[in-house]
């Protein structure tokens, strides 16, 4: 597969891209550009709303002796973003250390593109294959949970959206809780009658030093976010509020985590004669995929077959494979080649981003019943 692939067109895909600025909701140049690659392609692209941007899904239809298979990445990249400069530098794909770089996911985006090119271009078999890019990943997963999921035909789905060499494989992801702990005391004057307040600040400090923190065991973590409260030094605080997470590849686990919080919180509120009001969501639910799971099979499968060795990890973060798992679209997340992203140090090597679209054209194969 990787000899199919044509690496300085595959590059020059990436660096259009990464030149587009696509902070999370404005995405419509990256929309625009796949728009236009389908067309020139003869591919079927469809376009949903989705607040005030839109996901994007590619269809090719095939041969029934396939399994169909959905391909998953994400159009938007965290900030700073605006005017992105891409360097080749060697072997490697760099920005000028001003912005992100953006691999994170638009080296899958530019992998699938080459890809679907090489399958029209070589005619190569294939099954009922869909591309979905989505919008607004990075500010919650907002663009998966905005799409209508009963749209996929596809019963398994390779996200690529996970940084490090290609070969990663990320089998298990955390359930993600965040809370939001307020406390309500008394204001009252500091300096002349301290006595009559009760300081929103000292209840909601005692709160988080009791509360469960960090590394809780092997698959569970909590932690405090941010924290804001207070007025002047002079005025017992009489408002307070923390912002929390907490996560587990196990729910019930997460759930019971929740629910030790809500009683510490509830617990030295009353011992202050102060309130509490305390708010939870779950963001998204975990999953965890058994290493026989016929979509692990493929992926290895895939991988082999290019010469590159699986190796099956957990992940202590969310993507949109969390969101395809919990509609019953089994999914794993896949390694995209992206090194060091979120920071202006961001980089890909160029041999990455050829596995990546050979993974793809693998995958296809290997997708075979
Ligand atoms: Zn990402």
């Amino acid at each position: 597969m990787k000899d199919l692939i044509n690496s300085e067109r595959l590059v020059t895909t990436f660096i259009d891209l990464a030149k587009i600025a696509s902070p999370s909701w404005a995405e419509k140049g990256v929309i625009d550009y796949i728009t236009q690659k389908s067309e020139k392609l003869g591919v079927e692209c469809v376009l949903y709303p989705c607040n005030s941007s839109h996901n994007v899904v590619i269809r090719i239809h095939g041969d029934g002796g396939y399994i169909p298979v959905l391909f998953s990445c994400h159009m938007d990249t965290v900030t700073p973003c605006e005017n992105i400069q891409p360097l080749v530098k060697d072997n490697r794909i760099v920005s000028d250390g001003r912005t992100i770089l953006g691999a994170d996911d638009k080296s899958a985006i530019a992998a699938f593109l080459e890809a679907i090119t090489i399958l029209k271009e070589k005619n190569i078999p294939h099954g009922h294959i869909e591309f979905l890019f989505s919008c607004a990943e990075e500010v919650g997963l907002c663009g998966v949970k905005g799409f209508d999921l009963s749209q996929v035909r596809a019963q398994y789905a390779f996200v690529f959206d996970s940084d490090g060499p290609v070969g990663k494989i990320i089998v298990a992801a955390p359930y993600h809780i965040s809370m939001k702990i307020i406390v309500k005391g008394k204001a009252a004057h500091a300096g002349m009658e301290p006595e009559k307040g009760v300081s929103a600040i000292r209840v909601l400090s005692e709160i988080i030093a009791a509360i469960p923190h960090g590394r809780l065991d092997k698959e569970t973590t909590a932690n405090v976010g941010i924290i804001k409260g207070g007025r002047a030094t002079n005025i017992v605080a009489e408002e307070a509020e923390c912002t929390l997470e907490t996560r587990s590849r196990q729910k019930s686990r997460v759930l019971s985590v929740k629910k030790e919080i809500e009683t510490i919180a509830k617990k030295i509120s009353q011992k202050h004669k102060a309130k509490v009001k305390i708010e939870s969501t779950m963001d998204y639910e975990g999953y965890t995929i058994t290493n026989s799971d016929t979509i692990v099979s493929i992926a290895c499968n895939a991988l082999k077959g290019i010469g590159i060795k699986p190796t099956l990890a957990v992940s202590g973060g969310g993507s949109d494979t969390n969101i395809f798992n919990a509609h019953a679209i089994k999914a794993i997340n896949l390694s995209s080649g992206m090194r060091q992203v979120h920071t202006t140090k961001e980089y890909i090597m160029i041999p990455d981003l050829v596995n990546v679209a050979a993974l793809v054209l693998s995958i296809i194969q290997n997708a075979k019943r």
